[in-house]
């Protein structure tokens, strides 16, 4: 014999109940228990039909009519007109009962535990009703069976506790009986002795067939399911879990205790003593290898076997100076709780007995309160203990593996993992049984919690990036192309998926949560809605995904200024933007601190020398220990430019308007011209050195005239270039008296930093650079005489692009 579950969401439709059928006609038994679930989501709606009657609103007819169609519906897709006259008249004469149920409880505005699972009941006794008349009409040899005649309890309403010895007898004895080849069994309901209908608990489905399974001796148990099987996570919240293929009683029945709801708890103690296997299979995937739980299961080396939630957790605490050394408290406190039959999910209890904390569901919390109040009333009125500390809306998640208690370090890296999201843990319990390590979180963080603990010990290979992407101009829409092309390389050679979660440009805005199609993200641009810098904001805390990373391809000074309230959320910030480096001191230390305090990574090393590597070229060796003596450099693309095509041949004016014109500028060409841009520059690389430095300490030597360097627009800039004409030949022919060439170079030496205009003589490493080549020389201890050289292009959208991009990849292979 063998014994299958079918849950709600495999009975929810008739093309589901239809696919059930096709799975039993296909299971080789001599005979067949088949225990069904209410159809998916009944036992919810028989609920608050239940709570609107006690309520006294009179809409709980509007939730008895859902559910009257939708029995009758799946009767009629079920079975032929000829063979439904019968089953529909049976079910409305049962739905009946229950409106007589429903009106009882509205007129006198109140609900029992003992009425309540009579109403709730229904769906169970209605489902297996109908599935048992399709079967027969299918051709099967069926029969329906009411599991109240079976299944025998105490009086414990919503929860009842078996009466193993009498069902077992009377299961034993029903079924050497039954001639039929199928029977079909509501799962979840029960009676008492005296004959009151009880339930099983939410979920219990699972328990009345292993109940059966148990009494009867069968093969096997079957639970399916839609999904296949027990997975390393719940699969509808983390995408990468995967079905774990065997595992142990044990392991599964501390995997379901801390919230896998693919198994109801209890449902492993019945088989376990017989050594009955169970198999966890999806309905909808029959193919699929699905679980097998067994007394043991192959270790696979793994430690952790699963990573599960329980949610709506309230936490109380209990605490004050009058718990200290007088024992008793805590006795009483819990026997407060389980008097009112509330149980604890988690205890945590700090070695100085000064408090205990306990974890609750939700749903236990009101009753929780009063009752401890009520019970601790003296000592709340003496001060001898504070009044209960409640916190609502958390969750816990718990890392579980019968190989844990082997292992040092796990609850480190739980830990620490989470810490590096953001994830505020609130409390913390590790089983007796070390077979599990709990933590308290914050409702909202569970997704991100679950998907990064998975990810740090079930897909260590694979570390997921997820970029939030503002600015997609020049640099920005270059930088998506090059992340497009390299995706598949990042995957297989540094084992990283970057994803582009959310992009923005001064218009527009587009979130996707699992990634943007990066072929698509033009088109998707523009189907986006306004941009909204606080909005912007709010979205990526909402989504609350891990490893997120702001990336900044913007000028603007209003974005740069937003960083703080990034870090603080533990988000990296990767910019080109060199406003928020160059400010105020105390602003770019602030970042770096928060950076530190957040473990979210601030990185820009494009602020200097567009891709090239000079801001990590210059971290590396002070970590190393060696100290900067000087540093000159020419850092200015644009300058070179102007400076590589001015001659006496051309007019400075023209050069200038060429190079705005073919981009090596800024729009406003001043602030290269002016050197502002080198200051900036200098001033990071000076900072980054360990120099405490602000602009103004800057010396500029600027080789505009005063007159220009005072215009407040383009065309008064340019129209002054024009007038001192004469001023900039003076430069070059100064430059060639002396067979020089003029560069623009930054200086820091001994602490102190300038720019200006110099003669660079032929044999300088300066003399030939080309185009909008960068150069920097660092002079240090290690290198004082020889510098240290890095020299390339220092300008341009792709190389920048390309920049970001390492500053990303340093992130994920952080
Ligand atoms: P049924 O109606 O078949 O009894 P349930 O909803 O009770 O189904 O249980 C199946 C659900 O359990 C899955 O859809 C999944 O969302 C959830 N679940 C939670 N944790 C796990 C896990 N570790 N493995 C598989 N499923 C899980
Ligand atoms: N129908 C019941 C519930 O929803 C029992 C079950 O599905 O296992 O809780
Ligand atoms: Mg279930």
């Amino acid at each position: 014999m063998k014994v299958l579950k079918f849950g709600g969401t495999s009975v929810a439709t008739a093309a589901s109940i239809q696919q059930v059928q096709n799975i039993i006609a296909q299971t080789k038994a001599k005979k067949l228990v088949v225990v069904v679930s209410a159809l998916g989501g009944v036992t919810d709606m028989l609920l608050k039909a239940a709570k609107t009657a006690a309520d006294q609103e009179i809409t709980y007819k509007d939730v008895l009519k859902d559910i009257e169609k939708r029995h009758l519906n799946i009767i009629k897709d079920l079975l032929p007109i000829n063979a439904q006259s019968k089953v529909l008249s049976k079910v409305k004469s049962e739905l009946n009962v229950l409106e007589t149920l429903l009106e009882g409880a509205f007129y006198i505005g109140e609900i029992t535990p003992k009425l309540s699972d009579k109403i709730v009941s229904f769906g169970e006794l209605l489902s297996a009703y109908i599935i048992s008349e399709y079967f027969i009409e299918v051709g099967h040899k069926a029969t329906f069976k009411d599991s109240r005649e079976l299944l025998i309890t105490d009086n414990t309403h919503g929860k009842a506790i078996v009466d193993f010895e009498e069902t077992g007898n009377r299961c034993s004895h029903y079924f050497s009986k039954v001639p039929a080849h199928i029977v079909v069994m509501p799962g979840f309901i029960a009676a008492s002795k005296d004959g009151n209908v009880t339930t099983l608990g939410r979920g219990g489905s699972d328990y009345t067939a292993s109940i059966v399974a148990a009494a009867i001796d069968a093969e096997e148990l079957q639970i399916w399911t839609d999904v296949s099987g027990m997975y390393t996570a719940n699969p509808k919240i983390v995408k990468q879990a995967k079905a774990i293929s065997h595992i142990s009683y044990e392991e599964a029945m501390e995997l379901s205790h801390f919230g896998a709801k693919v198994l109801y708890p209890p449902t492993i103690q019945p088989v376990l003593a017989k050594g009955l296997p169970i198999a966890i299979k999806n309905t909808f995937d029959p193919e699929a290898p699905g679980t097998i739980i067994t007394k043991k299961a192959p270790e696979e080396g793994r430690t952790v076997r699963g990573i599960t939630n329980i949610p709506a957790i309230t936490l109380l605490s209990i605490e004050g100076p009058g718990m200290i050394g007088i024992p008793g408290i805590s006795k009483r406190f819990f026997e407060v709780l389980s008097q009112a039959e509330i149980s604890v999910v988690l205890i945590t209890q700090a070695s100085s007995e000064h408090s205990i904390c306990i974890g609750i569901a939700d749903e236990d919390a009101e009753k929780a309160i009063s009752q401890v109040n009520k019970a601790f009333a003296y000592e709340l009125a003496m001060k001898k203990i504070k009044p209960l500390l409640i916190e609502k809306e958390l969750a816990i998640i718990a890392l579980v593996g019968d190989q844990m208690k082997n292992h040092q370090g796990l609850s480190g890296r739980m830990f620490s993992t989470l810490g590096k999201n953001n994830v505020n843990i609130r409390a913390i319990a590790q089983g007796a049984s070390e077979r599990n390590i709990s933590a308290v979180i914050r409702k909202e963080d569970v997704k991100k919690a679950l998907n990064t603990l998975h990810e740090a010990f079930f897909e260590e290979q694979i570390k997921q990036l997820n970029l939030f992407i503002l600015g997609v101009g020049n640099v920005g829409s270059k930088l998506l192309g090059q992340l497009k092309q390299q995706k598949k390389y990042l995957k297989e050679h540094l084992r990283l998926n970057v994803r582009v979660i959310g992009i923005a440009n001064s218009r527009t805005m587009y979130f996707e949560e699992q990634g943007i199609p990066l072929q698509k993200w033009p088109e998707l641009l523009t189907q986006g809605t306004k941009t909204d810098a606080s909005q912007f904001y709010n979205t990526i805390l909402e989504l609350n995904a891990r490893n997120s990373i702001l990336v900044d391809n913007t000028a603007s000074e209003e974005v740069a200024f937003t960083y703080k309230n990034f870090l603080k959320q533990s988000i990296a910030v990767v910019t080109c933007n060199k406003i928020a480096c160059s400010s105020g001191y105390e602003h770019y230390r602030l970042l770096k601190e928060l950076a530190k305090e957040f473990e979210a990574p601030f990185l820009f090393e494009t602020n200097v020398g567009a891709g090239l590597p000079i801001i990590d070229t210059l971290k590396h060796l002070i970590a190393s220990g060696d100290e900067i003596i000087k540093i000159k450099a020419v850092l200015s693309g644009s300058l070179n430019y102007v400076f590589n095509n001015f001659n006496e041949t051309t007019t400075f004016h023209d050069v200038v308007k060429k190079a705005q014109e073919e981009g090596y500028t800024e729009p406003d060409p001043k602030i290269d011209l002016s050197g502002i841009d080198v200051m900036r520059k200098i001033l990071i690389l000076a900072r980054e050195s360990g120099y405490v430095m602000d602009l103004e300490e800057i010396v500029n030597r600027s080789f505009l005239p005063e007159e220009a360097l005072q215009t407040k627009d383009n065309k008064a800039f340019f129209a002054a270039l024009k007038k001192f004409e004469n001023h900039f030949q003076q430069l070059v022919i100064g430059a060639k008296k002396e067979a020089c060439k003029l560069k623009f170079v930054a200086t820091l030496d001994n602490g102190k930093a300038s720019v200006g205009l110099e003669h660079i003589p032929e044999g300088h490493d300066f003399y030939s650079l080309a185009g909008s080549d960068n150069i920097v020389l660092f002079y240090t201890k290690r290198y004082p005489e020889q510098p240290l050289i890095i020299k390339g292009a220092g300008a341009g959208a792709d190389v920048t692009a390309s920049g970001i991009f390492a500053d990303i990849i340093r992130i994920g292979t952080y």
